[in-house]
């Protein structure tokens, strides 16, 4: 139909959460060589096609880190106001990660109130079994209240990666089609 791949294009991914919970590990995969050595600057944007369910999207996925973030969110450019979609990760083995997940979701819904935007929460490390602090339960009970996607990953070993990124294909496309 109308709305293939090209349509898609530059739909704009954002990761948000604490320090250090994996978020630049998650994408590192997706990324090309050249924009890693830039990654390591500054604001790290980088487009990536995945093939889901037969169809090529292309995101557009912005990795947020303090520097940032520190941006108000207010201001126009913050990373609040940019995403057409959201990722917000914790690690299972840091619950005050767990709490700030938690808090950007508040965030989230306060500075685009009228949007529907669609937003998965993740539990990243779960490769690090004895240091969990947070259950599996816990997760997708967070996730039930804050009505949005879940998924637990291991950046490390590439578990679920692959899946986070399709699933976040398919509930933006989901939103467009208004099935
Ligand atoms: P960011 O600050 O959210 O971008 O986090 P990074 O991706 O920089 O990761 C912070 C640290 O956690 C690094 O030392 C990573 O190697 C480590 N890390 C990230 N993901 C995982 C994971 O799934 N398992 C384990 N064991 N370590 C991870
Ligand atoms: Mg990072």
């Amino acid at each position: 139909g109308v709305s293939d791949g090209r349509n898609e294009a530059h739909l704009r991914v954002v990761l948000l959460g604490d320090p250090g919970v994996g978020k630049s590990s998650l994408v590192a995969i997706f990324r090309r060589e050249q924009d890693r050595e830039a990654a390591e600057q500054q604001l790290e944007v980088f487009d990536c096609t995945l093939m889901v369910d037969g169809k090529e999207t292309t995101l557009l996925v912005m990795d947020t880190d303090e520097r940032n973030m520190k941006k108000a969110i207010e201001s126009s450019d913050s990373p609040m106001r940019l995403g057409n979609a959201y990722i917000i990760v914790y690690s299972v083995t840091d619950r005050a990660s767990f709490e700030s997940a938690s808090e950007l979701r508040i965030q989230l819904r306060r500075t685009r109130q009228a949007e529907n935007i669609p937003i998965i929460l993740v539990g990243n490390k779960t490769d690090l079994v004895r240091s969990r602090e947070v259950s599996v339960e816990e997760g997708r009970a967070c996730a039930v209240v804050f009505d949005c996607k879940f998924i637990e990953t291991s950046a490390v070993l590439q578990h679920n990666v692959q899946e986070l990124f399709e699933g976040m294909v398919r509930q933006i496309r989901l939103r467009r089609e208004g099935a």
